[in-house]
């Protein structure tokens, strides 16, 4: 028991100054404004005339769209994960084909795909939807797919008391496919396994075998 507590310690610190500091940074509210003046110079900076018919109400649509896209990061991911029941199932419980919407931070373009997420609880059963809940809101910031995978990870070790967890996510990075090197189809997996997952290789292998066994 010594190895995952250990590992669960240093998760929670690293974790909690993470989101500590997003909250920091966040600001109650999206600076509408300010957006639809940003894009109204990108308009004119690619040479466009941002007063001609068409794009008028442009400048106002993104900066609701960007409301939308970021609305994760006035959020905590950990406000769904606080009701639990207390069950003596000890097997994995796995959700699968989570689909999920986010955005690229580097290029500020979307990436969409799905998350698959397991966890072997360790006395403490979350309901189903509230997995998806959690990817809903990590997804909703500024992201990269390896930070989104290892967040989520964490956040359910440490809130769940799991004796491990799974997260593998599949997606479709625009920023590759339409611009850049242009690969469409080409799809991105990363992991997140936490305690048992980790270093179990036989619960690894059937957590794995659950996610992709139809399929391969
Ligand atoms: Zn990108």
């Amino acid at each position: 028991m010594s190895g995952p507590s250990q590992t669960g310690e240093v998760v929670r610190g690293s974790l909690r100054g993470e989101e500590g500091r997003r909250g920091d940074g966040a600001p109650g509210r999206v600076d509408l404004t300010r957006i639809e003046k940003a894009v109204r110079e990108i308009l004119h900076a690619v040479g466009e005339d941002p007063d001609r018919e068409g794009l008028r109400d442009t400048p106002a649509r993104v900066a609701r769209m960007y409301a939308e896209l970021f609305k994760g990061l006035r959020e905590d991911p950990r406000v769904h994960l606080q009701k639990f029941f207390t069950e003596k199932y000890d097997e994995i419980v796995l959700v699968r084909d989570i689909s999920f919407e986010s955005c690229c931070e580097h290029h500020l373009m979307p990436f969409v795909g799905k998350a698959h997420i397991a966890y072997l609880p360790g006395g403490r059963v979350i309901g189903l939807s509230k997995l998806a809940r959690v990817v809903e809101v990590v997804a909703r910031r500024p992201q990269v797919q390896e930070r989104m995978t290892e967040t989520i990870a964490r956040l359910l070790m440490e809130e769940l008391q799991a004796r491990g967890v799974a997260v593998v996510i599949e997606a479709v990075h625009t920023c590759m496919t339409v611009r850049g090197v242009r690969k469409p189809g080409s799809v991105c997996v990363t992991s997140a396994m936490k305690g048992a997952f980790r270093s179990n290789p036989s619960t690894r292998a059937e957590v794995m075998t659950l996610i992709y066994g139809e399929r391969r």
